[in-house]
């Protein structure tokens, strides 16, 4: 486990709510030498598997996955809030802790057979990377892993990616 990189990560208590300790990325983004490693400790694992998108969530997933789509040659797809993106779109939506929540992607932004990497920075309950799972496959998308730079481990939220792999970096 890249031990530097989890350090720089910065800790915020109660945020955005009292109990839950926010996983701060933007002091690892800022970092210009630990942002080249975190991109390149993750594509490095997906060189050569033939990537054809990567599917960033809004929004520091944009910030991953923009990179790793670079680094592996291949395109990003944005999966946005609802009524940001301006075409067509397919709707999911899901269960937060408080309430509910909406993500879209556009109709036209993957095709059957697609080798998809989906990516964002932290993986909490797995309730956001599983409404993204369920918008991929539902338009033919082959997932190939979801990545992510950290994993809150106690809440698994891996569990509810099944059957797909899912790679974190780090664990917190
Ligand atoms: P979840 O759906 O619970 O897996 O939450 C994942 C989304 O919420 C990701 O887009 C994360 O950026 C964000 N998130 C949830 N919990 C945290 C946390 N403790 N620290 C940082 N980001 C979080």
């Amino acid at each position: 486990m890249p031990q530097k990189l989890k350090k720089i990560i910065r800790d915020v208590p109660d945020f955005p709510k009292k109990g839950i300790v926010f996983k701060d990325i933007t002091t690892l983004l800022k970092d210009a030498v630990s942002f080249q490693r975190m991109v390149d400790l993750m594509s490095h694992r997906y060189v050569g598997k033939g990537i054809d998108l990567v599917v960033g969530i809004e929004a520091r997933g944009f910030v991953v996955g923009a990179a790793l789509a670079y680094k592996l040659g291949a395109g990003i797809v944005i999966v946005r809030k609802p009524g940001k993106l301006p075409h067509k779109t397919y709707k999911a939506t899901y269960e937060l802790e408080y309430g509910k929540d909406s993500l879209e992607i556009h109709q036209d932004a993957i095709s059957h057979g697609h080798k998809i990497l989906i990516a964002d920075d932290v993986l909490a309950t797995g309730g956001t990377a599983a409404a993204v799972v369920g918008l991929v496959k539902k338009m033919g998308g082959n997932i190939i892993e979801c990545a992510f730079i950290g994993e809150i481990e106690a809440l698994n939220g891996r569990k509810k990616l099944e059957p797909h792999p899912v790679f974190s970096l780090m664990k917190f």
